[in-house]
C-alpha cells in the first residue's frame, strides 16, 4: 500500500477529488483508492482518470517518493501554493531519477557535526573547493555537487528557492524564475544550508540556515580580509553579490562589522543595474545531451521520464 503519484499530478493541476471525479466520470472513491494505493484501479478508470489528466496509466501508478521540503513555510507561503508545490516536488523527483539516476548530492559530510553552522558552511566551502571571494555562479556550484535545479513558479516572493530532498542524497532545487540574482542565490545558500544540516548534530532552523547562507556567500575572514585591506563596508554586498540587509546581519552576527555599519547598511537598497538575472540550470541538459550521444532519441529519453519532448524542453532542461 504505497501511495501512488496520482494525487501530486491530481494537486499540481488544482483539481480536488471530487472535481476530477465528476470531470472523468468515475467515483471519488476509486480516485481515492488509486491515490492511496490501497487496490489495484480496474482498467477502465484508470484510463478514464489518465485521459483527463492527460497523462500515462504507468506514470499514475508509479509509487510516490517520499519528500521532505526542509525549509519552514508556514507564513511565508500560502497553503495552496505549498500543496501545489509540494506535488510539483514529487513529480520532479520522479521525472529526475528516470532522467539522471545516478545524481548524488555532496552537501552532507561526515565529520561536520560539529560546530556552528557558519562553521559547517566553511567546511563545505572547503570540501568543495570554492576559491575565496564570491561565489561566481551558485546555480552551477551546486549542481556540480549534485543538487539538481530546476525553475519553478513558487507563488510568493518571500520564497524564491525551496529545497525537497528524498532520502539522504537525492536533493532538487527549485528557484523562482522571477527572482534577481542576489536575493536569490540567498535562499539558494540558506535551502543549501539546511541541506548541509539536515540530519547533523545541529540545529537546522531558519536563524542555523541564515548563518550558514551568510558564512558561505561571505566568510567571516574574508570580510575582515577586505576591510582591513581598505574595501569601504559599503562595498561588501556588491562585492559578495548578497542583499545588503542580509550581509549586515550575518557580518554584525559574525562580529566583523560596527553596530552602525550594521543600522546603515540593513536599510541600503540596490541600484536598479545591479538586479541580475541568476544563471541557468544546466545540468540535466548535459544527462540529456550525453544519453542521445549515446545512443537514445530525445523521444525516448523523454518517454522514460513521463514526458513529452516538448515538457522535458520547457521545464526540465
Ligand atoms: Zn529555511
Amino acid at each position: 500500500m504505497i501511495p501512488t503519484v496520482a494525487e501530486a499530478i491530481r494537486v499540481s493541476r488544482g483539481l480536488t477529488q471530487m472535481s476530477l471525479a465528476s470531470r472523468a466520470g468515475v467515483s471519488q472513491t476509486a480516485i481515492s483508492l488509486l491515490e492511496t494505493g490501497h487496490a489495484r484501479t480496474p482498467a477502465p478508470i484508470a484510463a478514464a482518470l489518465s485521459r483527463t489528466l492527460d497523462t500515462s496509466e504507468a506514470l499514475l501508478t508509479t509509487p510516490a517518493p517520499e519528500v521532505e521540503l526542509l525549509h519552514a513555510m508556514k507564513d511565508a507561503v500560502r497553503a495552496g501554493v505549498r500543496r501545489r508545490v509540494a506535488a510539483e516536488f514529487i513529480l520532479a523527483f520522479v521525472r529526475i531519477q528516470a532522467l539522471a539516476p545516478g545524481t548524488r548530492h555532496t552537501a552532507r559530510h561526515s565529520g561536520r557535526d560539529e560546530g556552528s553552522p557558519a562553521v559547517c558552511a566553511e567546511g563545505l566551502r572547503s570540501a568543495w573547493q570554492i576559491p575565496p571571494g564570491p561565489v561566481q555562479n551558485i546555480v552551477s556550484t551546486l549542481e556540480s555537487h549534485g543538487v539538481v535545479h530546476l525553475r519553478r513558479d513558487l507563488g510568493g516572493t518571500r520564497v524564491n528557492a525551496l529545497v525537497g530532498v528524498v532520502g539522504s542524497h537525492r536533493a532538487i532545487m527549485f528557484v523562482d524564475p522571477r527572482a534577481h540574482y542576489d536575493d536569490a542565490a540567498w535562499n539558494i545558500a540558506h535551502e543549501l544550508g539546511h541541506l548541509a544540516l539536515h540530519a547533523s548534530a545541529l540545529p537546522a532552523q531558519e536563524g542555523a540556515a541564515e548563518d550558514f547562507a551568510g558564512e558561505f556567500l561571505a566568510p567571516a575572514t574574508e570580510i575582515r580580509q577586505l576591510l582591513s585591506s581598505g574595501m569601504d563596508v559599503d562595498d561588501l554586498p556588491a562585492h559578495f553579490r548578497v542583499p545588503p540587509a542580509k550581509f549586515a546581519r550575518h557580518a554584525r552576527r559574525r562580529g566583523v562589522i560596527t553596530v552602525a555599519d550594521h543600522r546603515r547598511l540593513r536599510t541600503h537598497s540596490r541600484p536598479p543595474h545591479e538586479h541580475h538575472e541568476l544563471p541557468a540550470h544546466a545540468m540535466l541538459a548535459g544527462i540529456v545531451d550525453e544519453r542521445t550521444r549515446a545512443g537514445e532519441t530525445i523521444e525516448q529519453v523523454a518517454a522514460s521520464a513521463f514526458l513529452t519532448v516538448n515538457d522535458l524542453r520547457e521545464d526540465f532542461i
